[in-house]
């Protein structure tokens, strides 16, 4: 009997990697330096696991950038536009870092540059992937040591290796066709002899065990990919190696038949995302293999319920003994490192919880219940989880009666508003705009003063009034930019908010936040969610006085900015004793307060955000209409407060939207916002079947890139979108929040827009 994980984080616990790839990229220091970070890390990580307890340390999890762009890399799946900048080096055809950065990041430090390649949501984490390019000419070819350099790095520090792998039909699944179109499958010929040639160079290196991940066995997959799952592990089957096959995120469902009866040494499921799926795998397990069981949750924060786990693991264990194996659910990289890096926790709560550091613990210790259970270290263990699980139960500030009341006696009035055709008019002799309105986002440059002030106030260098005079001053020069350019609807700029899940959830009760809970988004990038531990309430208004101050300055309609329940809900870790639909409708209720308390200070337009919307999509089809009707129903929950002559807006982006377009109109905005650009407005083709009933801003230019967009193209942007939307019902705006920007491009974009505006004005008169 085994216990392993799945995969470490690897940024550090002091975001160790972090640094050292900025160090890197900003030419401060140099590649030994990186290297040697990422052998410290690697190093004190496989220490940790061995000292957990753990059978195995797992090779094969560490990455610079990202693990998919490293098995691109393995494979020599390297786009014609990354080859040839010099980095590809020698003989050897070894796929060089500088590479998989020129693919992540457009560019190299010593100046290469081209398109990067594209990246999306490792399924519903909130981790991000390079997205393998591939061909109908596609070659493979082993083209990195570093899987190999790795496991001997392992194995000289002493440790047993377990190697883990990306499988190839997977690797298909999250690939894209470039190009010319064709089936992606086609390739896995080409593909598999790698595969071979990998478990080769393993077994040389004495390696036992290989997981080979194939998480696309949790999505309804079409047949022709279940049969190619099946072919491609008919054809590694091999005596060299065992290969465990792992599976993770959601129930195998109809995958079940098909995973356990491959012909592999050994297969994982992740236990916390499938109910009692475990009981039927184990029915259909063939006699010789091992069984990993996903116990321990990789997705969430909780420290685990060791004796309802231990329970689970024994009854396992009736049936298979030693081919039980105990594992994370999938790789820990989904959660924050060390709670060791917290002090200042809200007090008790420290007992609440496990990261990656003391989950490698729970693991080793369920398997020591199943062996030992009689042994005082376990017993001792198992009621130090039950208490802190009772004392979270018990502890009084989680719990809000008035909130469950609430929920208790809402009625589906409450979610609704009059039809948008009769609330448009009324909000247009209020508000008194002109065809196709300007706007932005909300968010303005975050300077460096503006970042100083802030840290200075947190810091408590900086005292209120002092603070609240510096952000006064931000907004004030924002409004004024704003009605120089000629925008028609304002915002206040956002100078407050340091990110816009974090603010709202400051200010609300039911939250813990950590200092060091981070977690890997991409490349350097991490986020810190934060933790929904008991029920969500406002204890006073949030942004009022901000969007007041801000109407003050001028006659123009100011828009208030919250953050929407879903988008707080899915950038935040959740509560595991309730349903994410009550956790919505909590945060909704609380939303919805402040939109109505907005409303009475005058603010007749109020923008409620929902970038996240698409992302809480469940990967499970038969899953996914419940999320709609819960998820359509928080966001209307807290937009109906408000009078008909109260225009409400919500805003979306960096997600697919063309497959929900249905839903997004279900939320019933007023007017939506939406990102565009990037895809050259590839969701206006949306429009063309299904005619979006409200009004709608499609992005006219992408902020992410630095390049000052020009008029004719935005005008141009303008007159596809008015193919299909009515002129009453277009507005424009750019694609996304202006944070990440500089003043003198955002003032010349934004110039820009309002004369692409100006022109299609002037044209839909001409014609009118
Ligand atoms: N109002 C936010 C901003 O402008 C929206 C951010 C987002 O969509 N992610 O920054
Ligand atoms: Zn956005």
């Amino acid at each position: 009997m085994q216990a392993h994980i799945l995969g470490f984080p690897r940024i550090g616990a002091a975001r160790e990697l972090k640094f050292a790839l900025e160090s890197y990229w900003a030419g401060k220091s140099d590649r030994a330096a990186l290297e040697q970070t990422g052998r410290d890390l690697r190093a004190r990580h496989w220490a940790q696991q061995q000292a957990a307890g753990l059978d195995f340390v797992t090779v094969g999890d560490f990455a610079f950038y990202d693990q998919v762009l490293n098995t691109s890399a393995l494979f020599g799946a390297i786009p014609a536009r990354f080859r040839d900048h010099g980095h590809t080096v020698g003989t050897s055809k070894e796929v060089d870092l500088d590479t998989l950065f020129l693919m992540a990041r457009g560019r190299t430090p010593c100046g290469c540059d081209a398109p990067a390649a594209e990246m999306t949501k490792w399924f519903d984490t909130n981790y991000h992937y390079l997205v393998p390019e591939l061909t109908v000419d596609q070659a493979f070819a082993l083209s990195s040591q570093r899987l190999f350099d790795e496991v001997r790095e392992a194995q000289a520090l002493g440790h047993s290796v377990k190697a883990v792998l990306l499988g190839p039909v997977s690797y298909l699944w999250l690939s894209k066709a470039y190009g010319e179109d064709f089936d992606r499958l086609s390739l896995l010929d080409r593909l598999l002899p790698i595969y071979v040639e990998i478990i080769n160079r393993l077994a040389d290196l004495g390696v036992s065990w290989l997981q080979i991940d194939e998480p696309i066995l949790s999505l309804d997959l079409p047949l022709a990919w279940q049969a190619a799952i099946e072919s491609a592990f008919n054809r590694l089957q091999t005596r060299r190696i065992n290969l465990l096959l792992a599976t993770y995120f959601a129930p195998l469902a109809d995958n079940l038949w098909l995973a356990t009866r491959l012909p592999v040494a050994g297969l994982h499921i992740d236990v916390t995302r499938s109910g009692d799926e475990w009981r039927q795998v184990l029915d259909n397990l063939s006699e010789y293999k091992v069984l990993s069981l996903g116990l321990i949750d990789a997705r969430n924060i909780w420290r685990a319920d060791l004796a309802r786990l231990s329970e689970i693991a024994r009854t396992a264990h009736d049936r298979l003994g030693d081919r039980l194996w105990i594992a994370s659910s999938a790789s820990l990289q989904h959660v924050p490192v060390d709670l060791a890096g917290e002090t200042e926790l809200a007090p008790g709560t420290r007992q609440w919880l496990a990261f990656a550091v003391q989950k490698l613990s729970e693991v080793a210790l369920l398997k020591r219940a199943v062996l030992e259970p009689q042994a005082a270290e376990v017993i001792a263990a198992l009621n130090a989880a039950s208490e802190a699980l009772q004392d979270r139960a018990d502890t009084a500030w989680r719990v809000n009666p008035a909130v469950s009341q609430r929920i208790a006696t809402l009625t589906p009035q409450d979610a609704e508003r009059v039809p948008f055709a009769l609330r448009a008019p009324l909000q247009q002799r209020k508000l008194n705009l002109p065809l196709l309105p300007t706007t932005t986002i909300g968010s303005f440059p975050q300077t460096a003063e503006i970042r100083h002030a802030r840290a200075a106030y947190k810091a408590g260098h900086l005292g209120a009034s002092e603070y609240a005079h510096a952000m006064r001053a931000f907004i004030a020069e924002s409004v004024q930019v704003q009605e120089d350019l000629g925008l028609d609807v304002l915002v206040h700029g956002e100078p407050e908010r340091n990110d816009m899940v974090e603010y709202f959830g400051e200010l609300l009760d039911g939250f813990l936040f950590t200092r060091n809970g981070w977690v890997q988004s991409y490349g350097s990038r991490c986020v810190k969610p934060p933790i929904i531990a008991g029920d969500v309430s406002r204890p006073e208004a949030m942004t009022v006085a901000w969007a007041k101050f801000a109407q003050s300055l001028t006659k123009r309609p100011m828009k208030g900015m919250l953050t929407g329940p879903v988008t707080i809900l899915c950038w935040s870790f959740l509560r595991d004793d309730v349903s994410r639909e009550t956790i919505a409708q909590q945060i909704a209720l609380a939303i919805r307060d402040e939109v109505c308390d907005l409303e009475k200070a005058g603010i007749s337009i109020i923008q409620i955000d929902e970038p996240a919307f698409r992302e809480g999509l469940p990967l499970r089809k038969s899953a996914q209409a419940d999320y709609w009707r819960w998820a359509v129903n928080a966001f209307r929950l807290s937009a109906s407060g408000v009078r008909d002559e109260t225009q409400i807006h919500t805003h979306m982006c960096y997600s697919e939207f063309n497959d929900c377009i249905a839903q997004i109109a279900a939320m019933d905005a007023d007017v939506i916002t939406i990102e565009t650009a990037r895809s050259a407005m590839e969701l206006l083709t949306v429009f063309n079947e299904f005619e979006y009933p409200n009004a709608i801003g499609p992005g006219v230019y992408d902020i992410h890139s630095p390049r000052v967009p020009q008029a004719d193209a935005m005008a141009h942007l303008l007159s596809e979108a008015l193919k299909r939307i009515p002129a009453e019902r277009l507005w424009v705006n750019p694609d996304c929040g202006l944070k990440t920007r500089g003043w003198p491009e955002v003032k010349a974009a934004l110039a820009e827009m309002v004369s692409a505006t100006q022109r299609m004005r002037a044209e839909l008169l001409v014609e009118a």
